[in-house]
């Protein structure tokens, strides 16, 4: 089909349940009918499309760099999962080419990651020699980004053989006001215990893993309202990490033991209330257009369908800011499927139609 070609489509959209006739041209919603556009499905169920709240553009599977050409194709790989939504949560190359062209995902940005030397995986972050610049740099990445500042707040201090913080809780809470102050929001890699009081205390918005989640930070999360994103599938991959760190046997006593107790945490999570979305840190460790994978994951914590479904699709992009309202002028953006994805998740394995940017691209 022409790309630029009007299209009419009927269906259910979620979680309203209104029947609905949706129009568009020249990428946006137009009160229809318009005349010659093209009806490219009926009777089916609509989603303003999922939501990868935490994948990495720009970043190869297996590690090391993508190019610009690399870059796009990860982003077309989730678009044509469904993912029409992403917010990307630290990419080492500059994707921001990628907004000028049609038919590509909307990709929320948070700059790169913020770690220090030798406190993360090489070459992807900004490594800070002092901590004291910290606040400076998160105000670099939040104008740098599209509203979210990234910090690694926890990795292997191969001195101390285990887990540690990257920063102090006064510096923490200088940096994450910095953010607010420049309108971002702050997120932060998290696996381990030690690092959530400070991170919490300081005012941040969102753990990335939250493994070492305990019932206190786990309340102090749902008492603030602060966003976890689990990323189930990656937590998969604790084992193998673990398996791989001979030298430091704490430490990978400690993974296997956040790994074991993963399901159970971010369950507790959800019962008492933590807003829980999906992302699967594609790149590195994770292939990209994985998205459906972690949204069935959820229903293994406790969600329903329909919350599984929310927490990947219209929830996460309320909490993003992006709301599909679907109306005249605005972006459109949805997925179709043939049948009512709450009642099998699978289903959103197949779309029947993926419209992004106002094109059908799938
Ligand atoms: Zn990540």
């Amino acid at each position: 089909m022409n790309a630029n070609q009007p299209i009419h489509v009927r269906g259910v959209l979620l979680p309203s349940e209104q029947t609905r006739d949706l129009w568009v041209s020249e990428g946006v919603f137009h009160d229809g009918p318009i005349a010659g556009a093209e009806t490219v499905s009926v009777n089916g169920w609509i989603l303003p499309g999922l939501v990868d709240a935490h994948c990495h553009v720009g970043i190869r599977y297996g590690g090391g760099h993508e190019d610009s050409d690399g870059a796009r194709r990860q982003a077309v790989l989730e678009a044509k999962t469904g993912v029409l939504l992403a917010r990307d949560a630290g990419a080492p190359v500059p994707t921001r080419f990628l907004d000028n062209e049609r038919g590509m995902p909307r990709i929320i940005r948070a700059g790169r990651h913020i770690a220090a030397p030798k406190r993360y995986i090489r070459d992807l972050g900004i490594d800070l020699d002092n901590e004291a610049d910290l606040p400076a740099e998160v105000r670099r990445q939040a104008r740098a980004g599209d509203g979210w500042v990234k910090i690694v707040a926890d990795w292997i201090d191969r001195d101390a053989g285990d887990l540690t913080p990257l920063w102090s809780d006064g510096v923490l809470k200088e940096a994450i006001t910095a953010a607010h102050d420049e309108g971002a929001r702050v997120t932060a890699h998290v696996f381990g215990e030690d690092a959530l009081p400070g991170l919490l205390e300081a005012g941040i918005d969102c753990i990335e893993h939250g493994t070492g989640l305990t019932a206190d930070t786990i309340d102090c999360m749902a008492r603030n309202q602060v966003a976890l994103v689990p990323t189930l599938i990656n937590i998969e991959n604790f084992p193998g990490i673990a398996e791989n760190a001979t030298r430091f046997p704490r430490y990978a006593q400690h993974m296997r033991d956040l790994h074991a107790r993963g399901d159970a945490t971010v369950r507790s999570a959800i019962e008492a209330g933590v807003p829980v979305y999906t992302g699967t840190d594609a790149g590195g460790m994770i292939k990209h257009g994985r998205v459906v994978d972690e949204i069935v994951s959820l229903l293994r914590v406790g969600m329903t369908p329909a919350d599984a479904l929310g927490a990947g699709s219209w929830e996460a992009r309320e909490w993003l800011g992006v709301p599909q309202r679907y109306a005249p002028g605005d972006r459109a953006d949805f997925t179709v499927y043939s049948e009512d994805p709450r009642r099998n998740l699978d289903t959103l394995r197949a779309p029947a139609r993926v419209v992004c940017d106002g094109r059908v691209i799938a």
